[in-house]
């Protein structure tokens, strides 16, 4: 593989992005810098995809599979640490507060390999097939990928035959990590609504109080994960908020929480999320309340990898990676990327790297520390070393490509 000439190109533009990083949504400046990328390669090049500020390039060379290949763009609301010199100092507006804005999960170092990626890629003429590049906005608010489903189908209509991606992760710089099935879970925001009946906090018997009733439901809701979801499948449920009342003396009309689930297989999703609605309207029945209104906030897909193809590339990246490769355990936070190949209900496999000084990571291994000496993804100390981070992520994403090409 030709990646040493292009080593000082991968790291400028991770430094360079990494200093500017935007928001979801507003990544006017990062995409138009992806689309000069992508035109300077020769691909054919679309800005502004999906409504949003999505970049695709597609690169057409012969006969052979269409393979999608997806880096998102959007940094967080979090002031970076000052740690390195081409530190974030970007600060924009959200929700009426100035927040700083960083690339805190890493995405910086998701374009710089896809873009070093395609440089390899264009480089080598032992291929054949279709490239399709998608720099994809708004991950964070897990919905630029779908804000770009029918802008992709109408540009790639035959269909893509694999869509991959790749996500850093607080392990060791140098190692990555693959697996079959599912890889991230479903993440299901639920907001309920208990309507109960106000009145004077000297006269409960004239009331339906909301407060011991939505109390009721919470308490009753941790049942569900104890005692109906099988020990061998995993879920969790919590509730983030509960809000009612106003003054001490005054049995309020409403109460109100919300509710984060995590799943990792449609029939425990589908168990949980019925086990809800069960236990809040069954609830409301018992207090002689009227029916609680449940409203569904933005939620994310399973990502579950094609198991056929994860092997194939699990194959492909031992012979690259050797003892560097290792097996991923299903993580519980949520991804979008499962949208792109939803869009034409194309598998796909989406796996991770490693952003971290080797050395720290095999220390806080030992001593079990890792969940404090490591950096975990949104703090502001998610800082991934350039090397051998961005050697080891273009290399995963060039031989996931020469999979699965021909
Ligand atoms: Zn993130
Ligand atoms: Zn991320």
């Amino acid at each position: 593989m030709t990646l040493e000439s292009h080593r000082p190109f991968i790291e400028a533009l991770y430094r360079e992005l990494h200093a500017a990083p935007e928001l979801s949504h507003r990544e006017h400046r990062t995409a138009a810098r992806m689309a000069q990328v992508l035109r300077e390669l020769g691909f054919e090049t679309h800005e502004g995809v999906g409504e949003s500020t999505g970049v695709v390039g597609l690169l057409r060379r012969g006969e052979g599979p269409t393979v999608l290949l997806r880096a998102d763009m959007d940094g967080l609301p979090v002031t970076e640490a000052e740690l390195v010199p081409y530190r974030s100092s970007a600060v924009d507006e959200l929700d009426g507060q100035r927040v700083g804005v960083m690339h805190a999960c890493g995405h910086d170092t998701h374009m710089a390999a896809l873009a070093g990626a395609l440089r390899v890629l264009v480089e080598q003429q032992d291929w054949s097939g279709t490239i399709v590049a998608v720099f994809q906005p708004a991950e964070e608010t897990i919905d630029g990928a779908q804000g770009m489903q029918q802008a992709l189908r109408a540009l790639v209509p035959g269909g893509i035959d694999i869509a991959l991606g790749q996500h850093v992760m607080p392990a060791a710089a140098g190692e990555v990590l693959s697996a079959g099935g599912p890889v991230m879970a479903a993440a299901d925001h639920l907001i309920v609504t208990v309507h109960g009946r106000g009145g004077h906090g000297s006269q409960p018997e004239k009331t339906i109080d909301p407060i011991v009733l939505a109390a009721s439901m919470v308490v009753r809701l941790q049942t569900i994960v104890a005692r109906e979801v099988a020990p061998s499948d995993r879920a969790v449920v919590t509730v983030g908020t509960f809000h009612a009342g106003t003054k001490q003396n005054i049995i309020p009309d409403t109460a109100r929480f919300e509710l984060n689930v995590r799943s990792f297989e449609p029939r425990v999703r589908e168990r949980v999320l019925a086990a809800i609605e069960r236990i809040v309207q069954g609830e409301c029945q018992v207090a002689g309340a009227p029916p609680a209104t449940i409203e569904r906030g933005v939620s994310a897909p399973l990502t579950v990898n094609d198991p056929g193809a994860a092997a194939r590339l699990a194959e492909a990246f031992d012979a690259v990676f050797g003892d560097r490769h290792l097996p991923q355990e299903p993580k519980l936070g949520s991804e979008d990327f499962s949208e792109l190949a939803a869009a034409w209900g194309a598998p796909y496999v989406y796996w991770f790297f490693g952003g971290f000084d080797p050395e720290t990571v095999e220390r806080a291994r030992e001593r079990g520390t890792t969940d404090v000496d490591v950096p975990s993804n949104h703090s502001p100390g998610f800082i991934p070393v350039p090397q051998p981070t961005l050697d080891t992520a273009t290399m995963a994403m060039v031989t996931a490509a020469r999979t699965f090409l021909a």
